[in-house]
């Protein structure tokens, strides 16, 4: 008899694609990897649990013809991708508790093993001290694109160098790096040298003032047409009203229209080599995980977009 798949049913993968345990016979062209690691979390712990609650949630769009149908655009985004089994999830990267060098060893190899296979990895975080560990991996020049409430450009003192405010910081020391873009930078808790040392080096800081002025296609107008970027989300880029399930939450954030537009602009004009969305907190959800399913939803939205997108079809 015909299953009906409801997404609280089965063993959960990411859009319940197959899952991959060996990255040697990755064949796929998207690579779903997650990262379950919050010891760069200083306040609140509990964002190691995310990988597995998006993916839960994940399961939620799946069903029918395969697909997401969208009302208002009437296109059917990843249909091909997903009933082509051009998706994998890779599962998670093995976490070494305290032992944050070796972890994130691991973490640069697993995205290593992915981009050797020619897949473009998508990264579930975690909080966001694994966005260092994941960029390094890229051994071609890239822009980095960074949507955030916080620019985590915190100085290494005290000993501290792997927090989640501390990835940018050592991002932006890359040989590899031909530019960074953080989009949505809002929060009271910055201090001076962590905003005015970004554009000291040369980046480029976008304001919520300067986001709602620029519209949702000029936050990577200076990105030239088809350079290579790679896109890093914190959840709590968005609105504070969106995301319960962020211990870092702020006010006066992007809406989900606009993140997603930004987004969807990005995909349609750069070569997108990768992505990461980080720092959803399933221990502080709510109880009907909005947090988690708001945050499934936006990488589920912008892989539909990528994989819309002229630029990507040349690619594969
Ligand atoms: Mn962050
Ligand atoms: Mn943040």
């Amino acid at each position: 008899m015909d299953r009906t798949n409801r997404a609280f049913t089965g063993i959960a993968t990411f859009l319940r694609a197959p899952f991959c345990a060996d990255p040697a016979t990755l064949n796929a062209d998207i690579a779903v990897l997650g990262i379950p690691f919050d010891e760069g979390s200083p306040f609140m712990p509990g964002s190691r649990m995310a990988p597995r609650a998006l993916r839960e949630h994940s399961m939620r769009f799946v069903g029918g013809a395969g697909g997401l149908y969208d009302p208002e655009t009437r296109r059917t985004l990843l249909a091909h991708e997903m009933n082509n089994g051009l998706i994998a999830d890779m599962g998670d990267v093995d976490i070494r508790p305290t032992a944050v060098e070796v972890t994130f060893e691991l973490i640069t190899e697993a995205v290593q093993q992915i981009l050797a296979r020619g897949a473009l990895p998508v990264i579930l975080g975690g909080d966001h001290s694994i966005t260092y560990p994941v960029v390094r991996a890229f051994k071609e020049p890239l822009y980095v694109l960074h949507f955030d409430a916080h620019t985590d450009y915190q100085p290494f003192v005290h000993g501290l160098k792997y927090t989640n405010s501390h990835a940018f910081r050592h991002i932006t020391a890359m040989s590899t790096l031909l530019g960074l873009t953080q989009i949505g930078i809002r929060s009271l808790r910055h201090s001076p040298e962590t905003v005015d040392e970004v554009e000291q080096a040369g980046h480029r800081i976008i304001s919520m003032n300067e986001f709602r002025r620029l519209g949702p296609a000029g936050v990577s107008a200076h990105v030239p047409d088809g350079a290579r970027c790679y896109v890093s989300i914190d959840v709590d880029a968005m609105d504070m009203s969106l995301v319960p399930g962020c211990v870092s939450a702020e006010p006066n954030g992007l809406s989900y229209t606009e993140l997603r537009d930004a987004l969807a602009a990005i995909a349609s004009r750069l070569n997108v080599v990768g992505f990461d969305f980080v720092e959803v907190n399933p221990l502080l959800d709510v109880g009907t995980g909005v947090t988690a399913y708001l945050g499934a939803h936006v990488v589920i939205e912008f892989l539909g977009n990528l994989c819309a997108s002229p630029m990507w079809k040349k690619r594969r």
